[in-house]
C-alpha cells in the first residue's frame, strides 16, 4: 500500500512588484520549508517544490499541471508576499485537486533591532494570505486552512493529516469495490445508490456471481495452500490441539483456499475492496473468516452483508492511515455493557481486522452458526486500548452523510472464553446515552469503519473534498445542538446541491 510515489505540490504566490532580490528570497525560503516538511518524516507523500507563481498565466498553468498529474493528490498554497488574488481566479476556477492554504511565515520571531520596510515587504504573509483567503471564500471554495509557524509540530501534524485525507480522496476516485453476491435481504442501511456514490465519491461498485468466485477459489493449488498454512503458523498463536487435529487443519486449508482465491479474483479485477454476504455462499465452503481478516490486514476494504459503502470507507481509511500505528477494521456495534460507564462491545460474526489487535491473535476453529452452519477458522483478539473513531457513511436518499463517533477503547474487564470472535470494547464520547441517541438521529449504520490511525479531522477533510456532509459526535456533543446541526445541514446541502 506504499504511496510515497504520490506528491503534494507546494506552490508559493507572489508578484513582480518587489524585484528579483525579494523573489530570490521567496523561492529560497519556500524550498527550505519544503525540505523541512519532507525531513520531518511525518508526511505520507513527497512534498514537491514548485517555482513561485507571479502572474495569472503562471497560476493557471500550475493548476492545469496539477489537474493532469497522476501523482499529485493536492496542493499547499502559501502567499509569502502579496499575490493580488484576482490573479488566482482563472487557476482556482479550474483546479480540481484539493488544496490546503498554509498561513505561515518563514521567520518565526521578529528581528526587533533590524526590522525595516524591506523585511516587512518580504515577510508579509500576514496580509498576503488574507487577500488570498478572500478569493477562496468569495469563490465558495472548500479548502483546509492551517495557521502557524511551519516548524511547529502541531502545524506539521495538521499538514500530515490533510495529506492523508488527500491520499484518501485520490484512492476514493480510483477505487473499485467487488460485491460477491448481493446485500442481505431486507436490510435497509447497507443499501444505497451506486450511481450517486460513484458521482460523489468516485469509486466503482461491481457485482459478481458466486460461481465466478468459486471457480477461482477452487483452482487454488494444494502447494499454495500448504505455504499459506506456514504463514499462519508464523503470524498467529495456534494451539497444539488445533494443529494435531486433521479436521481443524482442513478447516484452515479452507480459509487458505478462500484467501488466495479471493485475493486472485480481486487483484485480477483491480479491486481493493469487497463485500460478501452469508446468504450468498454457493460454491464456497462457508462464510470466509480468517481469509477476510487477512485480506483486510493486507489493505483490502471489507463490508459484511453486502455493505459496499462501509467496505469502500475501510479501504480509504486504510490508505489514509498507512504507516501509522493503530490499524483500521470493519466493525459493528454488537452488544452493550451498561454499568458505571456504559460501554459498547464491537465485533462482527467473523470479520474483524487484526491490524487493530492489542497482541498476537489466536487462530482457532469454531462453529459458525449464521447462514451456512459450519466450522470456520478465525482470529481471536482484543483491540488495542486508546482513542479511536467509528465512521459510518450512509445514503440519505438525496445525498450522502458521513458520521463520526469518537470513542475510547478500553481493556475488557474479564476474559470471554466462550466468545469465538475478535472484539473491541469502547466508551463512546461524550457517553453512550448521548452518542447512541445522536447516532440514531443522524441515521448512522450498525456497521462502521473503526480506526486508531485515522483522525476525525482527516475524515472531515476527506468528506469536504467529496462535498459530503460530516457530523461528529465527540466530547462536546449535546442532543439539542446536534439535532439543530442536522437540520441546518439538511438545508445547506440541499441548497448546495441545487436542482
Ligand atoms: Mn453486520
Amino acid at each position: 500500500m506504499t504511496t510515497m510515489t504520490k506528491e503534494v505540490w507546494f506552490v508559493t504566490g507572489s508578484q513582480d512588484l518587489y524585484g528579483p532580490k525579494v523573489l530570490e528570497n521567496v523561492a529560497a525560503n519556500s524550498q527550505a520549508i519544503v525540505a523541512g516538511l519532507n525531513e520531518s518524516g511525518k508526511l505520507p507523500v513527497k512534498m514537491v517544490f514548485k517555482p513561485t507563481v507571479k502572474s495569472p498565466d503562471e497560476i493557471h498553468a500550475v493548476c492545469q499541471q496539477a489537474n493532469a498529474s497522476a501523482d499529485c493528490v493536492g496542493l499547499v498554497l502559501w502567499m509569502h508576499t502579496f499575490s493580488p488574488a484576482k490573479m488566482w481566479i482563472a487557476g482556482l476556477s479550474e483546479l480540481r485537486k484539493p488544496w490546503l492554504h498554509l498561513h505561515t511565515q518563514f521567520n518565526a520571531a521578529l528581528p526587533w533591532d533590524d526590522i525595516n520596510m524591506n523585511y516587512m515587504n518580504t515577510h508579509q504573509s500576514a496580509h498576503g494570505d488574507r487577500e488570498f483567503g478572500f478569493i477562496g471564500t468569495r469563490m465558495r471554495k472548500d479548502r483546509k486552512v492551517v495557521v502557524g509557524h511551519w516548524q511547529r509540530p502541531e502545524v506539521q501534524d495538521q499538514i500530515d493529516d490533510w495529506c492523508r485525507a488527500a491520499l484518501g480522496w485520490a484512492e476514493s476516485k480510483s477505487l473499485k469495490v467487488a460485491r460477491f453476491g448481493d446485500n442481505m435481504r431486507q436490510v435497509a442501511v447497507t443499501e444505497g445508490d451506486k450511481v450517486a456514490a460513484q458521482i460523489q465519491f468516485g469509486y466503482e461498485v461491481h457485482a459478481h456471481g458466486l460461481g465466478e468466485l468459486s471457480d477461482v477459489v477452487n483452482a487454488v493449488s494444494d502447494a499454495d495452500i500448504a505455504s499459506q498454512l506456514d504463514l499462519y503458523h508464523q503470524d498467529y498463536v495456534i494451539s497444539d490441539a488445533t494443529w494435531k487435529e486433521s479436521y481443524n487443519v482442513d478447516m484452515l486449508k479452507n480459509e487458505a483456499r478462500l484467501e488466495l482465491g479471493m485475493q486472485r479474483f480481486l487483484d485480477g479485477g483491480n479491486y481493493k475492496a469487497f463485500t460478501n454476504c452469508f446468504e450468498n455462499l454457493s460454491g464456497l465452503t462457508g462464510l470466509p473468516g480468517l481469509a477476510t481478516q487477512r485480506l483486510m490486514a493486507n489493505g483490502y476494504g471489507y463490508g459484511g452483508e453486502g455493505d459496499w459503502k462501509t467496505s469502500a470507507m475501510v479501504r480509504i481509511m486504510k490508505v489514509m492511515g498507512q504507516g501509522r500505528e493503530g490499524g483500521c477494521s470493519f466493525m459493528e456495534d454488537y452488544t452493550y455493557n451498561f454499568g458505571a460507564k456504559d460501554q459498547a462491545l464491537g465485533a462482527h460474526m467473523l470479520e474483524v481486522c487484526p491490524s487493530i489487535a492489542a497482541a498476537k491473535p489466536r487462530l482457532e476453529v469454531h462453529r459458525h452458526t449464521i447462514g451456512v452452519k459450519c466450522d470456520v477458522g478465525r482470529l481471536l483478539f482484543e483491540a488495542k486500548q486508546g482513542p479511536a473513531i467509528n465512521v459510518s457513511p450512509i445514503d440519505m436518499g438525496n445525498r450522502f452523510r458521513i458520521l463520526i463517533n469518537e470513542v475510547d477503547t478500553v481493556k475488557q474487564p474479564a476474559e470471554t472464553p466462550h466468545l469465538p470472535v475478535a472484539s473491541a470494547l469502547w466508551e463512546p464520547k461524550p457517553n453512550l446515552s448521548v452518542a447512541a441517541a445522536a447516532w440514531i438521529h443522524a441515521g448512522g449504520a450498525h456497521h462502521t469503519a473503526y480506526s486508531q490511525a485515522v483522525t476525525t479531522d482527516m475524515i472531515i477533510d476527506y468528506a469536504e473534498m467529496a462535498g459530503v456532509e460530516t457530523v461528529v459526535i465527540d466530547a462536546d456533543t449535546t442532543i439539542r445542538s446536534f439535532k439543530s446541526e442536522l437540520r441546518s445541514n439538511a438545508a445547506y446541502y440541499m441548497l448546495k446541491q441545487g436542482i
